[in-house]
């Protein structure tokens, strides 16, 4: 017997809308909303916007906090570190030629490389619908609704 037969033959409750997790991580690494891909997610160069300006899908819910900062880090102290190593095994320049080589690239690169990482995290917690991205009536135990017994 087909399970739906099984309570009643009542319809399927309807599916929320569905959010890909690499859409959203890819619309976010855009500096777009992750719901629509053409809203700006920030208003600023870290500033995530209140609500997107194109669907109106509500951004502020993020909590990215240090996380986009260590992962710069991770990536570009791998890369940065990684080609100092090379260049200085193949090519043996003189040091001025690493600082001047090398200060710029991990500035430029990290400041690159940051808001796209802190939009990539606010599309993941909107896909895995954290914090308050699952809607009004989701359960957020961070932020619980206050016990009408008490008090
Ligand atoms: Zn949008």
């Amino acid at each position: 017997m087909p399970i739906e037969q099984s309570i009643g033959g009542k319809p399927a409750p309807a599916k929320p809308s569905e959010r890909p997790l690499l859409r959203s991580l890819w619309r976010g690494f855009r500096l777009r909303c992750p719901n629509c891909g053409e809203g700006a997610m920030f208003g600023a160069y870290l500033k995530v916007n209140n609500a997107c300006p194109h669907c109106g899908e509500e951004l502020h819910h993020h909590r990215a906090d240090d996380a986009p900062p260590y992962f710069t880090i991770l990536i570009v102290g791998h890369l940065i570190v990684a080609g100092v190593m090379m260049v200085e095994d193949y090519f043996h320049p003189d040091y001025w030629v690493h600082i001047l080589m090398w200060f710029p690239l991990t500035i430029g690169l990290s400041l690159w490389l940051l808001p796209r990482i802190k939009g990539a995290l606010v599309g993941l917690q909107w896909a895995l619908r954290m914090h308050g991205f699952a809607g009004p009536d989701a359960f957020d135990p961070a932020n619980p609704p206050p016990d009408p017994g008490a008090g």
